[in-house]
């Protein structure tokens, strides 16, 4: 048994296309963890019990204020560390 925090399933599954749309935004694995940290931070967990590791996401965290909510934390979180990535400019 493991729990896990489903808004973390929803943060790295948008996570792709939320960079896509940032013209520029690194997309290392560093920029990656600090996005997803950031977003996390501001986002109310959502803990759910998973008897095999994986996340069943259920409805009510499709509804598309949810999903929106999630977009909108990420969307910032994209902002905030490619502007200000911790790592040195390339
Ligand atoms: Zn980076």
């Amino acid at each position: 048994m493991e729990v896990r925090n489903v808004v973390e399933t929803l943060v790295w599954q948008n996570l792709d296309q939320v960079l896509d749309r940032k013209e520029g935004a690194c997309k290392c694995e560093r920029c990656r963890a600090d996005i997803v940290a950031r977003a996390l931070n501001r986002l109310k967990p959502r803990y759910v019990v998973s008897t095999t590791g994986e996340v069943y996401v259920k409805a009510e965290f499709l509804e598309p204020q949810f999903q929106l909510d999630v977009i909108t934390a990420l969307a910032e979180a994209v902002n905030r560390v490619s502007n200000n990535p911790r790592h040195d400019k390339e």
